[in-house]
């Protein structure tokens, strides 16, 4: 398990819900590696030097990524805040030996909302691997329905009125150690292999 460096008062690069090879063959230790110790590191370092001194400096992240969402003065903040809620996210959106059978609850919204697990698999599959350049594939729960939703470079579900239930990353850093341009195959592998169900399962609001 990865360590934490933090100071009082900055936001935190949450550790990694399990080891850095604990992913692999799907995802490797060197991608893993990279992605959270440096992509991910940066993105916390870069938010704590913006905020420094400023309003946001004693805000949770989430407020912060609610208070910057959509203004321009502010774009460096959001983008930094919002890819270090996304990518921790991200980690807990996958398990070492996931994939499978979603829990039951999840299942039923699936299967109301999509026809079956399957057919919610391939649409989450179809939209990862379609989306255009750098950005992020959803699963979220809007109201009583699950859609796949797509944001692009740091946009987040969170400003919009979705529930997020799971996450894949579908920026190039996220696969091309491993996969090189074949997207689709890390999409797929992620999905059969490593998608937390439960966690997902844990997201869902239930009325
Ligand atoms: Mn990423």
């Amino acid at each position: 398990m990865l360590s934490e460096r933090h100071t009082p008062d900055s936001i935190i690069l949450p550790a990694l819900p399990y080891s850095q090879s604990a992913l692999q063959p799907v995802i490797s230790a060197n991608t893993l590696g990279f992605h959270y110790g440096k992509h991910h590191r940066a993105y916390v370092d870069n938010l704590n030097k913006l905020i420094a001194g400023t309003a946001f400096a004693d805000m949770p992240l989430e407020t912060i990524i609610g208070a910057t969402a959509g203004k321009p003065e502010h774009v460096g903040i959001f983008n930094n805040a919002a890819q270090t809620w996304n990518h921790t996210f991200y980690w807990n959106s996958m398990r070492p030996k996931g994939g499978g059978e979603p829990p039951e609850t999840l299942k039923r919204k699936m299967e109301s909302s999509f026809g079956g697990v399957e057919a919610c698999k391939k649409e989450l599959a179809k939209v990862a691997i379609a989306e255009f350049a750098s950005g992020w594939t959803w699963l979220v729960q809007d109201g009583e329905k699950l859609r796949i939703v797509k944001t692009a470079n740091a946009d987040t579900p969170l400003t919009q009125a979705f529930k997020p239930l799971l996450t894949i990353d579908v920026w190039e850093h996220a696969y091309y150690l491993d996969y090189q341009n074949r997207r689709g195959d890390y999409v797929n592998a992620l999905i059969d292999k490593l998608a937390n169900w439960q966690f997902a399962a844990e997201n869902l609001e239930l009325a």
